[in-house]
């Protein structure tokens, strides 16, 4: 039997040893995202079932397969697959979109899908996204796009390449659904079963099939680029110029359909070739009919999601360094039993200042101190011995100079002013 402390297949635990990365990423994504005017949202880990079937769509494999439903009593509810429905339901619910537009959010939040666990694909997974409802314009999906790859520019990521495509809107579709089917039709046997009812349901799901034999087939497939009517062709030239004008370079992609239903129009990836199969790191598009189909209004909206899980792998794979927060400023040292209550609250007196002071809660002996100090990669050390508690000062020792500076601490105050002299700056 697998040990009680054994966690479930496809999450992760985030240890003390990696936040340092995520630190770094959160930090990044909300810095850029402020920047670009979004303000943050926080929604709630599950919804109601219904909210993901109507929006992401019961023709999905997030819908179809993946989905962690909860019944507790009577009520079912679904924990959240991605983020973009939660959010939207929150604009709506709170009137949000009834205010001055566009309205631009963003959100760090966790996902929820039963897939194949396997590198870049979790249970429990994180994400970055944002959605902006309000505007048409095919500058707001310039500024979307830009936005992701502020995001990765900033973070140093390379051999990262934006997939672009369009799959136009419902009316455009119809026509491409349609070529689609009579191209499928007399594969259907060699299909996969989900994909053959997908071949009556939305055949356009038959692309973003991950089974390799269906990818094959599908090889040869229509392109939804050739079905584009007027409005939508255009639509997607105005948003390659805009990015073309920005200086980023793009690949056209028409396999790129998005795994969810709810995209119209602009629809595209930034993909890498660093972590293997699991390439995408961000993903999103337009989706102009989806706040409709929730609500009563008709407001284009549009946003994307980023795999911090799949951002991270990336940036390790290549090499770049997180810079690694300072573990400690002040390491207290006690001697005897009789210095404990000083380090104590000479530890408080410093941590008041403003650093980050620790010292030894386990008793350990002089030597042991000296290696778990070094172990915290502690700037200065203080040791406490009756010598010390006698005269009421000690040398505080600098680390990396070996310095020694003389302070007293037989009151607080004083010590306070004589630690601010020598180091505050470079403590804090
Ligand atoms: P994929 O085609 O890889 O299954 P998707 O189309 O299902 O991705 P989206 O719903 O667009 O993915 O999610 C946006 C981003 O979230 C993806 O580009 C990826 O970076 C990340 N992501 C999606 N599913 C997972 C997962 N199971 N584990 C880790 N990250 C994921
Ligand atoms: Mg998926």
């Amino acid at each position: 039997m697998a040990k009680l402390y054994t966690r479930p297949q496809g999450t992760e635990d985030i240890t003390p040893a990696r936040i340092h990365k995520w630190h770094v990423v959160e930090g990044v994504v909300r810095d850029a995202a402020e920047r670009f005017g979004f303000s943050e949202i926080r929604i709630p880990t599950f919804e109601k079932t219904e909210l993901f079937q109507r929006s992401v769509g019961d023709t999905t494999d997030v819908v179809q397969k993946e989905m962690y439903t909860v019944t507790a009593r009577e009520s079912t509810f679904t924990l959240r697959p991605e983020g973009t429905a939660g959010t939207i339901r929150a604009m709506l619910q709170n009137g949000m979109l009834a205010e001055a537009l566009p309205q631009k959010v963003f959100y760090i939040l966790s996902c929820f899908r039963h897939e194949r666990p396997q590198a870049g694909r979790l249970r429990e997974f994180h994400q970055f996204g944002v959605e902006m409802a309000g505007s048409a314009s095919p500058y707001a999906d310039a500024e979307v796009i830009m936005l992701g790859k502020t995001v990765l520019d900033t973070l140093g990521v390379k051999d990262i390449v934006l997939n672009l495509n369009s799959i136009g809107c419902p009316s455009c579709r119809a026509k491409y659904q349609e070529a689609l089917k009579a191209y499928f039709a007399p594969h259907r046997e060699a299909l996969c079963d989900t994909c053959q009812e997908r071949l009556e349901r939305n055949p356009m799901r038959l692309l973003d099939c991950k089974s390799p034999e269906d990818q094959k087939i599908a090889k040869d497939a229509p392109v939804i680029l050739d079905y584009l009517c007027e409005e939508c062709r255009d639509h997607f030239e105005a948003v390659k110029t805009a990015v073309t004008e920005m200086g980023v370079e793009y690949v056209i992609n028409p396999k790129i359909v998005r795994g969810l239903d709810y995209y119209t129009k602009t629809v595209f990836e930034f993909i890498t070739t660093s972590i293997g199969a699991q390439g995408t790191v961000c993903a999103g598009g337009r989706y102009d009919g989806l706040i409709e189909q929730l609500g009563e209004q008709k407001v284009p909206a549009l946003g994307f999601g980023m795999g911090l899980e799949r951002l991270i792998l990336t940036m390790e794979a290549q090499g770049i360094e997180f810079p690694e927060a300072p573990r400690c400023d002040v390491y207290l040292a006690p001697m005897c039993d009789e210095a404990k209550p000083a380090a104590m609250k000479l530890a408080y007196a410093l941590r008041n200042l403003g650093a980050h002071a620790e010292f030894d809660l386990v008793g350990r002996s002089f030597k042991a101190q000296m290696k778990y100090a070094n172990k915290l990669g502690t700037k200065y050390l203080l040791v406490l011995g009756t010598d010390e508690l006698a005269q009421q000062n000690g040398k505080l020792k600098n680390m990396d100079s070996g310095e020694e500076k003389p302070i007293r601490f037989d009151t607080p105050e004083h010590f306070i002013e004589d630690y601010t002299e020598i180091s505050l700056s470079e403590l804090v």
